[in-house]
């Protein structure tokens, strides 16, 4: 018998909420893979234009998921991005989504030099749960786990509880 894949973690949430730092500590504790999608979209230019408004780029999801299959397939992998309904169902064995408190994140998306309408979106996705109901309606709720990401001791609470969850679901990890 082969070993038995690992598992894919999806980790999301409004930008500012602490994926990258926690998807980071969580691959150091756990030899899991982040990938950070946001930085792979920009490396292997997976976009089709420039969103004014947003001012970000379009993302072309199908090159998006065509570079991102074989990987996935591989398993092991923590999958760092801010929207998750396009992705298969099938990637993940767990769904990660990040919450602030609004004024932590104001302060936090602030010091990042956003401003104006994108200030404002992002704000208001946190504040209306967007990424949660997006988790929500694309995977199963049993695989989807909200956690708290306003302070470190949050964050390291965070990859405790995941590793725990790992560990009791694959026993050699
Ligand atoms: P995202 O990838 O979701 O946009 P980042 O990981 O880049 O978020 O974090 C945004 C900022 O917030 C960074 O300056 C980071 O150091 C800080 N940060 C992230 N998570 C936490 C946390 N749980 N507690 C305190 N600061 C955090
Ligand atoms: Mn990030």
């Amino acid at each position: 018998m082969g070993e038995a894949r690992r598992p894919n973690l999806l980790v999301t949430g409004t930008p500012g909420t602490g994926k990258t730092s926690f998807s980071s500590l969580l691959a150091e504790a756990t030899g899991l893979a982040h990938i950070n999608v946001g930085d792979l979209i920009k490396e292997k230019k997976l976009y089709d234009g420039w969103d004014e408004i947003l001012e970000c780029h379009i993302l072309d999801e199908d090159l998006l998921l065509d570079e991102l299959e074989a990987r996935m397939a591989e398993g092991g992998k923590i999958v760092d991005y801010h929207c998750c309904s396009f992705f298969p169902e099938s990637w993940f064995d767990a769904v990660i989504v990040l919450q602030t408190n609004n004024s932590v994140l104001y302060d936090r998306l602030t010091s990042r030099g956003y401003s104006g309408k994108k200030l404002e979106n992002n704000l208001e996705c946190e504040i209306f749960q967007v990424l949660l109901e997006e988790a929500r309606e694309s995977y199963s709720p049993n695989i989807i786990r909200a956690m708290p990401s306003d302070t470190i001791q949050d964050m390291n609470n965070n990859v405790e509880i995941v590793q725990q969850w790992l560990q009791a679901r694959t026993p050699s990890l």
